[in-house]
């Protein structure tokens, strides 16, 4: 496999970029080598800029539902294009996407658009303070919530602790605001409500964690969060920058069937544009300006060609079987390498919600919080990322990070995919 041009253009990059790119992840430090530099995307292939082509399983990390370039969003952005790109003012695209997403969806009835899914948490978690006038956020240890201040919070020694700041340049003023408690653990949440019970103005949760490995929690799990927040006027917010629209057009509210108060949205909802976005009820949502006085905004916001891009792809997600046959083509993949898995008795395993799936190696059966994965076997992910780029089959560059498969992801594609990470499991256990 030829690597001169991304390794140029890797080393002309960390002249102009921190560690060389512009998001951490990209860097490829935890599998070590250089990052490809990607030329173009067409349905589920990449091609890198020394012509490689990869059946592509990170998908813009999860965005690209649709797969690369589709046709039917290319055409809307480049119609909208036409138009002009940015406003600062109303236009009717802002309400079609609007109008599409709140007549599909029984969770929430209004939104407000941003630009990232670190914008639309930052802004849940203003509103959940405003609304209840109560400063504390409780998170749980594994989920990722872009990179708001507050949320880049690790648990300390402890059950249920105050947060410890995940990265330079967050003061300890603003990382104590933030409990920090593991996942699947009921007790842990009731200590935290009962000590701070008047202070916690929302509880906020990737009701389908998937940014720290894919940590599927039980739905009674879920219901007694619904429970134990409304029990104490706590608000429940769902984070669905990546669930959202994936595992169902409704996300995780609706695959679970429960109400949270507020949800988040990122990543599927622009296209592949840069759009956020969060909704709640009519009543929570008259809190933000300008009809309520919780300040938020952006030069941005709605921007046209972005709206365009997530209406064209939420119209394909929204026509009858979509979700159904990309889960059915999932399924085949997954069940596949569970079997061939088992049937060489190695310690790896495929977890899966909806189209999202997870490579643990682990001999458990189930992994529900972050200090159930071993972080020695990513060491064997390191190997396996290798030997699956060398054979054409490109996944996210960290064994934390799930891999998604897309509608453009065939049925003849993804046995062709199954078959050469087969191979690269013997070569892991080998
Ligand atoms: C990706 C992600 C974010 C951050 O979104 P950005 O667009 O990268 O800012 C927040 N929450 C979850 C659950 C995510 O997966």
């Amino acid at each position: 496999m030829k690597r001169e041009r991304s390794e140029q253009l890797f080393r002309k990059a960390t002249e102009f970029f921190p560690g060389g790119v512009n998001s951490p992840v990209r860097a490829f430090r935890s599998v070590g080598g250089t990052p490809l530099f990607i030329e173009k995307g067409d349905g589920c292939y990449l091609t890198d800029a020394d012509g490689n082509t990869f059946i592509d399983f990170c998908c813009s990390w999860g965005p690209l539902i649709l797969g690369h370039n589709a046709a039917p969003v290319r055409e809307k952005i480049v119609a909208a294009v036409q138009h002009g790109t940015s406003f600062g003012a109303p236009t009717q695209k802002e309400n079609e996407l609007a109008e599409l997403i709140l007549t599909n969806h029984r969770y929430i009835e209004k939104i407000r658009f941003v630009s990232s899914g670190t914008e639309a948490v930052m802004s849940a978690i203003r509103l959940a303070r405003g609304v209840t006038g109560r400063p504390l956020i409780v998170k749980f240890e594994g989920c990722y919530h872009g990179h708001v201040d507050s949320l880049l919070v690790k648990a300390g020694s402890g059950l249920s602790t105050f947060g410890i700041s995940s990265s330079a340049g967050i003061p300890e003023s603003v990382a104590k605001d933030t409990i920090v408690v593991p996942l699947n653990d009921r007790r842990a949440l009731e200590i935290a409500v009962s000590d701070f019970a008047h202070d916690i103005a929302a509880v906020v949760i990737e009701p389908i964690p998937a940014n720290n490995g894919l940590l599927l929690q039980e739905k009674s799990y879920l219901e007694f969060l619904r429970e134990i927040t409304r029990k104490n006027n706590i608000l429940l917010i769902f984070d669905e920058v990546i669930s959202g629209f994936r595992v169902g057009f409704e996300g995780a509210a609706g695959h679970y069937g429960i109400q949270p108060d507020i949800i988040t949205y990122g990543k599927i909802i622009g296209g592949g544009m840069p759009v956020g976005a969060y909704g709640a009820s009519k009543e929570i949502m008259s809190n933000i300006a300008p009809e309520g006085d919780v300040y938020q905004a952006g030069t941005l916001s709605g921007n046209p060609v972005a709206m365009a891009a997530g209406h064209a792809q939420l119209s394909e997600c929204l026509k009858p079987g979509f979700y159904e046959d990309l889960e059915a083509r999932t399924i085949a993949f997954t069940d596949r390498l569970n079997h061939y898995s088992s049937t060489k008795q190695y310690d790896f395993k495929v977890f899966r919600a909806g189209s999202i799936f997870w490579f643990a190696f682990t001999p458990l059966d189930a992994i529900r919080s972050s200090e159930e994965i071993d972080p020695k076997s990513m060491d064997k992910f390191r190997i396996l990322h290798k030997t699956l780029l060398e054979n054409g089959v490109y996944l996210g560059p960290s064994g934390y990070e799930v891999g998604f498969v897309s509608a453009a992801h065939t049925r003849e594609v993804l046995e062709k995919a199954a078959e050469v990470i087969c191979a690269a499991l013997d070569v892991v256990y080998a």
